[in-house]
């Protein structure tokens, strides 16, 4: 299949970019890519009080952070108010739109009425059928009117969808909408079909919360005289208990930002996002950028709803930083110590890129965001240990302290500092003071690194090198001495860096 497909996204730049754009942003992108064809950007900003130009700046950020790149665009409905207002001319012209002079009080009565009587609260188009001297009187009265389109009041009308297959709609479901407001500005519905056909749209992917409007705006393409794109509603995404994700109903993030600040890579969330309502077998979960553009297919996207499960975006983020560019990975821990607060900048710039590198060697099969690498990788890298107060507790008592001052001693003369070279010198040091690996590692850890997580005791001990292991052996068997460990953390720091929740900081 071959042709030259151009592909939309059309968000309207209300808010912050979340999941579900992000999905469509990625199936319109991908059929692009395997079409040779062209991904069109295009903000939907004529709902004036909600939209911003900061919010479509936020939208193309996270865009480029994912790696959507679109071809054309973007297109803003705002400034193509004339277009829509020859459109909508021609409907009038033609006899297929009229102008309605309800006020809102008005319909608001007639909705009420409608109710009360257990009927449809549909417009009932009574200003169809207003003869030329009632719309004269109307106008001298001031009202300023909008323009309706005359839906036809019987039969059906057909969405052949690529993905929920053929749906039918009864024609007298629907009323005669408003496509143009009594300031000039066009409805979705109406702008949508104009903006599409001008920009030669050949597939129309997006949510299925659009489904129901598809057959308003199919009638206008036909009422235009424009030939119809093809459709396709993706299915919603929903939490685990099969909610809608939204803000409010759901306990799931949708805000991309959040991701990203959250220490997610981009390719682990479009990886995921792929798989939100698309499968390729029913075994496959990871794919790289470019296999998704190889087997993605609207074919198999599901009809039904795309669960969200956040422990498997948990996971593939871990494998991406199992087998992410060490490089790459590193400065994006550089990134995030600055972010977690954990340094400043300037000291995160002065650290060798090749010791970033080492430590996401340490960590990445430990950690699944960049934000618990950042967290716990940590301590390796300041000399700032924040002590876990339990820890402290269990392990960091006075009769430790001749141990840790041994090992400072004796540390210092090993002629290699590798891991290799430091267990069985540790080992034998330990045995010389009549306790044993399994009594002394975790005291020893907590002395150097704060906690007892993380990598081995002699990888630990490798990476932080000879004089640095033997600082953090005596400056800890010193606090402990003097019981400073449990003092209040501003002392310790002289003010100037406490972090909450530590007993102490070395
Ligand atoms: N502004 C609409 C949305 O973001 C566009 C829908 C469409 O793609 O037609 O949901």
């Amino acid at each position: 299949m071959s042709y030259r497909a151009r592909v939309r996204i059309a968000p309207s730049p209300t808010g912050a970019p979340h999941i579900g754009l992000a999905r469509t942003a990625l199936f319109n992108w991908l059929f692009a890519r395997q079409h040779g064809g062209t991904f069109v950007l295009r903000f939907e900003d004529t709902d004036t009080e909600r939209s911003s130009r900061q919010s479509a700046q936020a939208i193309m950020e996270t865009l480029r952070w994912l790696g959507l790149d679109w071809d054309e665009g973007p297109y803003y409905q705002m400034e193509r108010l004339e277009r829509y207002r020859q459109a909508a001319q021609r409907l009038l012209a033609a006899g297929r739109a009229y102008h309605c002079y309800c006020t809102v009080e008005e319909l608001e009565a007639k909705r009420r009425r409608a109710l009360a009587q257990g009927g449809q609260v549909r417009y009932d188009r009574s200003c169809r059928r207003l003869s030329p001297d009632d719309e004269k009187r109307l106008i001298a009265e001031g009202r300023r009117p909008v323009l309706r389109f005359k839906f036809p009041e019987s039969g059906v009308t057909v969405v052949e969808d690529l993905v929920k297959g053929q749906v039918e709609f009864d024609n007298a479901e629907f009323d005669d909408f408003i496509i143009l407001r009594s300031d000039g500005r066009p409805t979705y519905n109406f702008a949508v079909v104009i903006d599409d056909a001008d920009l030669k749209i050949t597939h129309v992917i997006r949510g299925d919360e659009h489904l129901n409007n598809t057959p308003k705006q199919i009638q206008l393409y036909r009422a235009l005289g424009y030939g119809l794109p093809q459709f396709a509603h993706l299915p919603m995404v929903l939490d685990q208990s099969r909610h809608k994700l939204s803000k409010r109903r759901s306990q799931i993030e949708t805000s991309l930002k959040s991701y990203r600040d959250g220490g997610f890579l981009p390719e682990a969330l479009l990886n995921f996002i792929a798989r939100l309502g698309w499968a390729y077998d029913d075994k496959q979960e990871i794919f790289s950028r470019e296999e998704l553009i190889e087997k993605f297919s609207l074919e198999r996207v599901g009809a039904s709803g795309a669960v969200f499960d956040e422990e498997k975006l948990l996971w593939l983020n871990q494998h991406y930083l199992m087998h992410g560019d060490p490089g790459r990975l590193g400065e994006l821990l550089r990134e995030f110590l600055v972010r977690q607060e954990i340094m400043s900048t300037q000291e995160a710039q002065a650290l060798p890129a090749e010791r970033l590198q080492t430590v996401v060697g340490l960590f990445k099969e430990r950690v699944h965001t960049l934000v618990e690498l950042a967290e716990s990788a940590g301590y390796l890298l300041t000399e700032r240990l924040q002590f876990d107060p339990q820890e402290v507790k269990k392990f960091l008592t006075p009769d430790v302290v001749p141990l840790l001052r041994a090992l400072a001693t004796e540390l210092g003369e090993l002629s290699e500092f590798t891991p290799e070279r430091l267990e069985p010198a540790v080992r034998a040091l330990l045995a010389a003071q009549g306790s044993s690996l399994k009594a002394a590692a975790q005291p020893c850890r907590v002395v150097l690194t704060g906690v007892t997580r993380g990598p081995g005791l002699f990888e630990i001990m490798a990476f932080l090198g000879r004089e640095e292991t033997a600082k953090r052996l005596e400056r800890t068997a010193r606090l402990i001495e003097t019981g400073q460990l449990n003092r209040p953390l501003v002392e310790q720091n002289g003010g100037s860096r406490e972090r909450p929740g530590g007993a102490g900081s070395a």
